[in-house]
């Protein structure tokens, strides 16, 4: 065998075991005690081994209202592998009049040469034409077995919803799962003039202009429309109980309708936009209330969500605070690297999750719904060696002079997490040990996707 990890405490989303983990060509030869010989020997004693994240929604090559994010391939995926990650899905956006596939290999140009772990693509529809939705098949075929929708204006969602149901129903047809940004645009468009017609520019009023019901009033008409188009489909970065209200009781009535939340809404909440640069907090949909992030943790524990995942995307300090009025700030954040050590430190180490949870919406969940699982989301015999040696006792305060995206600030600066990962494992080979970057640019694989299944 080529590696053999002695010593260590597997936990997958079912089981916690000792046992030793012998990989050869890249992938899980063996489990068990007493293997070997080995080319080389690691010995984890002390230590989780963890499946490698899997993080279904960054934008780590993007742009967006007109500036272009500072993370590529290569600082996305090295954030990601120093923090636990081993694949990322990133959304894939079409310019104007483009195809679907021709988007995808825009994509595929960014990546290529660049990318550290392995990666897929959800394509975007932002123009749900017939042409668009005749190549849906191909993409499917492809293995590109998600798409992705957006219930605000820069798809243009209120004017053009028929058409995205069929988009919806199409992709129920083909197999996909289809990821929706559920916030009212109708309310966010009239709350957003109001303000700026009485001059209430900037962070602090950014909440205001995008509530939790404006979520809530879009979750509900997602699950709606998704039913009538007989689809199943996935909603991404969900922030509050309004949100979490419909979607639990769909569950319950049996619509295959699943859940994602990110790690700000878990750990940060809308005070912080009073904070001087408060801009560095700005997403979509906004920090919510504090009460809210304990519905969140709620959420995950009992299942009304299913997945954690960054929506990772790194700008400046400068870029993020270019925006005057509320609508022109920009969206999202780096925090590729700390999603694991924080989801770890505040779920694990607070009795908020188990183990095997924090496993399961961090790898397997995400795996398995987005058609990747059982190569990737567990260590069993046959999965690709993606691991992550993972020392629960170590303690670590966040400083953004030690992460790896580009941006030139630090979400997290100064928390203290106990927690982090000691070393990095992608198909096999040691990518990231104790901090030292050893993947080369360009090694990461493009992913092609198996179809949706249940979870
Ligand atoms: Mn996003």
């Amino acid at each position: 065998m080529d590696l053999i990890i002695r010593n260590g405490t597997i936990v997958t989303a079912s089981d916690i075991m000792q046992a030793d983990v012998g990989i050869e060509a890249g992938k899980v030869k063996q489990i068990g005690y007493g293997l070997g010989p080995a080319a080389r020997e690691i010995d984890a004693r002390g230590q989780y081994l963890f499946p490698g994240g899997v993080d279904v929604h960054t934008h780590v090559d993007f742009a967006l209202l007109g500036h272009r994010s500072v993370d590529d391939f290569y600082s996305g995926t090295v954030a990601a592998a120093c923090g636990g990650v081993t694949t990322i899905v990133d959304y894939a956006l079409p310019e104007p009049g483009q195809s679907i596939q021709e988007t995808i290999e825009t994509w595929q140009k960014k990546a290529q040469g660049k990318a550290v772990i392995d990666y897929s693509f959800h394509p975007a529809i932002l123009e749900p034409s017939a042409r668009i939705i005749a190549e849906m098949a191909d993409a499917v075929a492809d293995g590109y077995t998600s798409f992705k929708l957006f219930m605000i204006g820069l798809a243009r969602f209120d004017e053009l919803a028929p058409q995205y149901m069929k988009v919806m129903a199409q992709a129920g047809r083909l197999g996909a799962l289809t990821n929706i940004h559920a916030e009212d645009q109708c309310l966010i468009s009239y709350l957003t003039e109001q303000l700026n017609a009485a001059g209430k520019f900037g962070v602090r009023y950014f909440a205001d202009s995008r509530p939790r019901l404006a979520e809530g009033l879009a979750v509900q008409r997602a699950i709606t429309m998704a039913r009538y188009a007989e689809a199943p489909i996935y909603l991404v970065h969900l922030s509050c109980e309004e949100a979490l209200r419909p979607l639990a009781e769909a569950r319950a009535c049996g619509q295959i309708v699943y859940g994602e939340t990110r790690p700000i809404y878990l750990h940060l909440s809308r005070e912080r936009f009073e904070e001087p640069d408060g801009e560095r907090y700005v997403g979509w949909p906004p920090l919510r209330e504090a009460s809210q992030m304990q519905a969140m943790w709620d959420g995950l524990r009992t299942d009304t969500l299913q997945t954690v995942a960054t929506d990772h995307c790194g700008w400046t300090l400068a870029q993020k605070k270019a925006g005057k009025t509320v609508d022109e700030l920009l969206p999202g954040m780096s925090n590729l690297e700390t999603m694991l050590p924080m989801l770890y430190s505040e779920g694990v180490r607070k009795s908020r999750l188990s183990l095997n949870r924090f496993v399961e919406i961090v790898s397997t969940n995400p795996a398995k719904l987005f058609g990747l699982y059982p190569q990737k989301g567990t260590i069993a015999v046959g999965s690709d060696a993606d691991i992550v040696l993972f020392d629960p006792h170590k303690i670590v305060t966040i400083r953004h002079a030690d992460m790896h995206s580009r941006a030139d600030y630090e979400l997290y600066e100064g928390f203290q997490v106990t927690g982090w990962p000691a070393m990095t494992l992608s198909r096999g080979e040691i990518i990231v040990d104790n901090g030292k970057v050893l993947g080369q640019a360009g090694r990461g694989r493009l992913l092609r996707r198996q179809r949706f299944t249940v979870l």
